[in-house]
């Protein structure tokens, strides 16, 4: 769980959850209140990620690591950072269902994409920044930002996530678009490749980002942040996603099924 947000900075995330459930970017943004737990879909996600940055790291700067020390630093990244209000949703699941996924999703990242890789590494869970109004500062981190063996510059973005991306806003229209846009003002180039590299499918979707595309993503968002900024009313808009929603004890609105009521359960035992 991340700290409060400041007032004028506008992620990606923040803005998608003002659209996706007005009442959980109210207790998130505004309210700053902590969610009750973390599912292990999540920690799961920043695990890998941190395994996928040390493995071009070491790459980059000593020796490419096999794939057996691939898959024991993401094992020993699971167990050493896992904490108590880390939850299992899925209440038919078990822990050893994700440290097996976070092991499956490393290996065949090391073998499919990452031992056959000869892109150059520019930066590495890089935070980028642009003010684009006074109440508006846009930030967020790219995974990875490299050139292409022929030199073409990209933003990648890697997804742990069961399903594969379409072209809607929230999903892929925006986010690496986004990203690619800071990077084009950051290293000068009039053109990039923003990916979505889906780890569970092996699997990336490219988008080429002209500048001029950079400068139409980032008004979009601008329009977005501001309704988020001048909004006065946060509708609760139930679905599904309410099982994952560090907020389902509060919410009145919450609507979880029994089957995923992993954190709920947690949530309510540790009120
Ligand atoms: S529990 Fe559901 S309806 Fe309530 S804030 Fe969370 S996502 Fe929105």
């Amino acid at each position: 769980m991340a700290g409060p947000t400041p007032k004028n900075q506008f992620s990606f995330s923040r803005v998608k959850s003002f659209n996706q459930c007005a009442a959980a970017y109210r207790y998130r943004y505004l309210k700053k209140k902590k969610e009750a737990f973390r599912s292990v879909e999540s920690y799961l996600g920043n695990v890998v990620h941190d395994t996928l940055e040390w493995l071009y790291h070491e790459r980059d700067t000593k020796t490419s690591p096999t794939l057996e020390a691939a898959v024991a630093d993401c094992e020993r990244r699971f167990a050493e950072k896992w904490a108590e209000n880390i939850v299992i949703i899925r209440i038919d699941e078990q822990r050893s269902t994700y440290e097996n996924l976070g092991r499956d999703l490393v290996t065949r990242f090391h073998q499919v994409t990452f031992s056959k890789d000869r892109s150059e590494t520019i930066a590495l869970e890089q935070r980028l920044a642009l003010k684009l109004t006074p109440e508006i500062h846009f930030t967020g981190f790219a995974d990875r930002i490299g050139r292409t063996a022929q030199g073409r510059l990209f933003v990648v973005d890697y997804k742990t996530s069961k399903s594969v991306g379409d072209k809607s806003e929230f999903s892929e229209g925006l986010q690496a678009p986004l990203y690619a846009h800071c990077a084009l003002k950051r290293y000068g180039d009039h053109e990039a490749l923003a990916g979505y590299h889906y780890l569970r499918h092996e699997k990336t979707n490219w988008i080429s980002v002209t500048s001029k595309d950079g400068e139409a993503v980032m008004q979009r968002f601008t329009a977005l942040a501001n309704e988020a900024l001048s909004a006065t009313e946060f509708p609760a808009t139930p679905a599904i996603l309410c099982a994952w929603c560090g907020f389902n004890n509060i919410c009145p609105s919450a609507q979880v099924p029994e089957k995923f009521s992993g954190g709920l359960r947690y949530a309510e035992a540790s009120q």
